[in-house]
């Protein structure tokens, strides 16, 4: 099964897509995590990506496309994937109906408030990238690899505001560019009750 997750930066689609890669045995795709492992690679490239992300601005269309592409021709791709974070443009969604069909569009929804709220707690694990948020876990330390916790420099304010522009200009256009596809879920209560249509709206497919 080959899905997309939409939604707008801290929506909680990383955490979406977690949950439904280790129920379908799929791999969650994350471009915003291929692209900081480009980054740590410091070459050019590399360096170039660093500016954007620390700005809160997207990586050029064809460089993305490229990552994408390459990544899901890979063995573990073989029986679907999760796409976390791609399209985020028109242009990009115009490129992947080239590539393959996709079985599902899912639209990860939140306030813009409570996701600025949700962004500037968020930690990161340096180590696995797991993610926590300050207000429910005190530690600085991954209680999964013993990592040190950071915050992204992109999750600082100013930049989530930028961001978040960035998400209405172009990606908020998927909305329409999917409208017919769309399966809708708020993520406005806890991990699992968002989770919980989104299983049961996948387990349908599975049995058609
Ligand atoms: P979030 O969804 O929390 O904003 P991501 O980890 O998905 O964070 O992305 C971080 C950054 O990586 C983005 O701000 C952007 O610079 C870059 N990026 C990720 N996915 C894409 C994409 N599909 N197209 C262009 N840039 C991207
Ligand atoms: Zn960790």
């Amino acid at each position: 099964m080959k899905i997309i997750l939409l939604g707008a930066p801290g929506s909680g689609k990383g955490t979406l897509a977690k949950k439904i890669s280790s129920d379908f045995h799929i791999p969650q795709i994350s471009t915003g995590d291929l692209f900081r492992a480009i980054v740590k690679e410091d070459s050019p490239l590399g360096q170039k990506v660093k500016g954007l992300i620390d700005k809160g601005q997207l990586v050029p269309d064809e460089v993305t496309i490229e990552v994408v592409k390459k990544r899901i021709s890979e063995q573990d791709c073989q029986n679907g994937y999760i796409l976390d974070g791609f399209p985020r443009t028109v242009e990009q969604a115009k490129a992947l109906e080239k590539l393959t069909h996709i079985d599902s569009i899912i639209l990860v929804d939140l306030p813009f408030d409570v996701i600025i709220e949700r962004l500037s707690s968020r930690r990161t694990c340096s180590g696995c990238g797991e993610i926590y948020s300050a207000q429910n876990y005190a530690s600085n330390v991954c209680e999964k690899c013993g990592a040190g916790l950071i915050q992204r420099d992109d999750d600082k304010p100013e930049i989530i505001k930028h961001r978040l522009e960035v998400y209405e200009t172009n990606t908020s256009p998927l909305i329409d560019f999917y409208s017919e596809r769309l399966f809708k879920v708020s993520s406005q209560g806890t991990p699992d009750e968002t989770y919980r249509p989104v299983k049961t709206f996948l387990e349908s497919l599975e049995e058609k």
